[in-house]
C-alpha cells in the first residue's frame, strides 16, 4: 500500500496551497540530503515528500488524487508510476520552492547548485525573576520583525530560469569549455522580486510589530540563549524565516541568592528565639514557608530544605534551599536586661562549648559552597 500523501506531508485534506507548500518545505529541510548525508531512510522520506508535493501542490492533480487516490496516477495516466521521483526532478522542483539568494540574505545549502535564503536572526533579552525561573513562564514580548509585505510577488529569474546558475561556453586552445557561474541577475537566488508594494524594501519586506509568546522552561540560567525557530526576520520569496534568539537575564532577588540550582537565604533569629526555639517564616520561590527552629540553635547553622531550590534545566530534580542561621545580638539593653546578663556572665550554661563535630563547621560551609 502506498502511503497517503496527506499523511506524508502531515497536512489535512482541507489544507490550503500555502499550507501544503509550507509543510513540504519543512519536510524537505528536515530530510534534505545535505543535512542527512549517507542516510537512505532520510533520502526515502525526502523523495516521498517531493512526490506528495508534486501532486498536492497542484490543484488539478490534488483534485484527482482526492477523488481516485493513488490510482489516479497509475498505469501511465500522467504521473510518475510507482518509481517515485528521482533526485533531479526534486531539485528542479526547488526552483519554485526554495528560490533564494536575495541581497543581504545568508545562503542555505540547497540542491542543484541553488541557494536557499534564510531571514536574519533577531536577538532580544528577557529579564526574569527568580520565581519565574523556578516555575517556568510564558513571556509575551512585542518584537519588530521583517515580513513579506502584503501584495508582494516574486518571479522566477528569466536569465537562469530559476537555477541560480548560468553556463558559459568559452573557446580555448583545448576546445570548448563549459563553466557554471552564479547568475548575476538574481545573485544565485533563482528568484527576483516581481511586484514591490510601496513601503516595502528592495526585497519586498516591511518591518512590523508582532507579539511573540516565548515559552521559558524552568531552570534557565543567566546568560543562556533560547531559540524560537522561525520568529526572526522573514526571507523574501520562498526563503525561510530566521530565528528569534532570546537571551536570559536573571533579576536579583531581594532575599534569595542563587548558586547553581541551590538557593541561599539568610535568616536572622533573635536571641530569645535561638535560646527558646520556635518557628520563622522564610521566602521560597514558591511562596513563604514556615520553618521550625530547635531550642538552642547556633548562629552559622545551615538548614537544608531539599528540593526547594531551582529545578534542573534538564528536568532531573531540583536544587535545595539552604537557610543560614544568624543569631542577632542586641545592641541596646535596658538596665534590667543588662543586669540580667551580668548575672549570667560566667554561668556555665552561657559558656561556649562547641562539640567536636561543630569544630569542623568551616569545613562544612566550604563543602556546601564548592
Ligand atoms: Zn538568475
Amino acid at each position: 500500500m502506498k502511503e497517503d500523501y496527506y499523511d506524508i506531508l502531515g497536512v489535512s485534506k482541507g489544507a490550503s496551497q500555502a499550507e501544503i507548500k509550507k509543510a513540504y518545505r519543512k519536510k524537505a529541510i528536515e530530510f534534505h540530503p545535505d543535512k542527512n548525508p549517507d542516510d537512505p531512510a532520510a533520502e526515502e522520506q525526502f523523495k516521498k515528500a517531493a512526490e506528495a508535493y508534486e501532486v498536492l501542490g497542484d490543484e488539478q492533480k490534488k483534485a484527482r488524487y482526492d477523488q481516485f487516490g493513488h490510482a489516479a496516477f497509475e498505469g501511465g495516466a500522467g504521473g510518475f508510476g510507482g518509481g517515485g521521483m528521482n533526485m533531479e526532478d526534486i531539485f528542479s522542483q526547488f526552483g519554485d520552492i526554495f528560490g533564494g539568494g536575495f541581497g543581504g540574505f545568508s545562503g542555505f545549502g540547497g540542491g542543484g547548485g541553488q541557494r536557499r535564503v534564510k531571514g536574519s536572526n533577531l536577538r532580544i533579552r528577557v529579564k526574569l525573576t527568580l520565581e519565574e525561573i523556578a516555575n517556568g513562564v510564558e513571556k509575551k514580548i512585542s518584537i519588530k520583525r521583517k515580513k513579506q509585505a502584503a501584495g508582494v510577488s516574486y518571479k522566477t529569474c528569466s536569465t537562469c530560469n530559476g537555477s541560480g546558475q548560468v553556463t558559459r561556453i568559452t573557446n580555448t586552445i583545448l576546445g570548448r569549455m563549459q563553466t557554471a557561474t552564479t547568475c548575476n541577475t538574481c545573485g544565485g537566488a533563482g528568484q527576483m522580486i516581481d511586484k514591490r508594494p510601496s513601503g516595502a524594501d528592495a526585497n519586498g519586506l516591511i518591518t512590523e510589530e508582532e507579539t511573540v509568546t516565548i515559552p521559558i522552561p524552568a531552570g534557565v540560567v543567566d546568560g543562556m540563549q533560547l531559540k524560537v525557530s522561525g520568529k526572526g526576520n522573514e526571507a523574501p520569496g520562498n526563503g525561510i524565516s530566521g530565528d528569534l534568539l532570546v537571551g536570559i537575564q536573571e533579576l536579583e532577588h531581594e532575599t534569595l541568592k542563587r548558586e547553581g540550582d541551590n538557593l541561599h537565604y539568610d535568616l536572622y533569629v533573635s536571641m530569645p528565639e535561638a535560646i527558646l526555639g520556635g518557628s520563622k517564616e522564610i521566602d521560597t520561590v514558591t511562596g513563604k514557608v514556615r520553618i521550625k527552629l530547635e531550642q538552642g540553635i547556633q548562629s552559622g547553622k545551615i538548614l537544608r530544605l531539599r528540593g526547594k531550590g531551582i529545578p534542573s534545566i534538564n528536568g532531573y530534580g531540583a536544587g535545595d534551599l539552604l537557610v543560614h542561621i544568624n543569631v542577632w545580638t542586641p545592641q541596646h539593653l535596658s538596665k534590667d536586661q543588662k543586669s540580667f546578663f551580668e548575672k549570667m556572665q560566667g554561668d556555665e550554661n552561657f559558656e561556649p562549648s562547641p562539640l567536636k563535630s561543630d569544630k569542623s563547621f568551616f569545613e562544612k560551609v566550604k563543602d556546601m559552597f564548592s
